[in-house]
């Protein structure tokens, strides 16, 4: 059956220092309240080797927030899905929508990462999502569909069962606006109804399926709470410890 996951994305945030500071506080935090879904700290680069050492890999799980599309080589400034995995880090953050929006990633782009992350062992946590204004327009249900189409089923059911999917729709990212629990529910089950179609039942009932979008202590109970939101992919709200255990507290 399929996790229910809290994962973390500190995207840009805070110094060596601050980030184990935090990851140590998540990690008290859990030790004393043990948590009822999997948790996951998305961390700059710099910090992940550090963060797995500052936490209890029983109860925290630790994920870089992109990978190259190369395995290796003459690449300045990249990081390898490889190098990721020898830090220790399980997980890996692709396709955020400020990569699609900043860095160009295409989906076929996210492809070649999607591959290289499985093929070194890291679960990838693949995001997806709509603009305003493809929401305005309807268009959301082919975006998402076709976001996951051409990143993701090229590959076989058994590598499709090792992807964690996030749907975040952009204009909920650090907005303050939520999708509505219905509006979620919505489309996290025509998600599972796209990978059904796809895959079966079975690999399409055993995916996890996050939500990501201003989610908060005060509204990730609501979220959580449908059958086809499995957790939730945090930015802002993972920055503070208490803020963050609050959302996890939502299992
Ligand atoms: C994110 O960037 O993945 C995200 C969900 O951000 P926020 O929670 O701040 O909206």
């Amino acid at each position: 059956m399929r996790q229910n996951i809290v994962a973390g994305n500190w995207k840009m945030n805070n110094t060596l220092e601050e980030g184990i500071a935090l990851a140590k506080e998540v990690n008290a935090i859990l030790t004393e309240n043990k948590p009822n879904c999997k948790v996951v700290l998305g961390t700059p680069f710099i910090h992940i080797t550090e963060v797995v050492k500052a936490v209890d890999s029983s109860l925290v799980g630790v994920a870089a927030q992109n990978c190259a599309d190369k395995a290796s080589g003459a690449y300045t400034g990249e990081t390898s899905a490889a190098m990721i995995q020898s830090t220790g880090a399980q997980y890996v953050i692709l396709g955020h929508s400020e990569r699609r929006a900043y860095y160009g990633e295409t989906n076929a782009i996210l492809k070649e990462k999607t591959d290289l992350a499985l093929a070194n062992g890291l679960t990838p946590i693949f995001c997806i999502g709509e603009v305003l204004e493809e929401r305005e327009a309807e268009k959301h249900f082919e975006v998402v569909k076709s976001q996951i189409e051409e990143a993701l089923f090229h590959l076989s059911a058994e590598d499709f069962g090792k992807i964690v999917l996030a749907y975040e729709p952009v204009w909920a990212i650090g907005t303050g606006k939520t999708a509505s629990p219905e509006q979620a529910q919505e489309i996290h089950a025509f998600i599972r109804k796209t990978l059904a179609d796809k895959y079966g039942a079975e690999v399409a009932d055993n995916t996890s399926i996050l939500y990501g979008g201003s989610c908060k202590p005060s509204n990730a109970k609501e979220l959580f709470a449908n059958p086809d939101v499995d957790g939730g992919l945090i930015g802002g709200a993972s920055l503070k410890a208490e803020d963050f255990h609050g959302i996890i507290a939502a299992f």
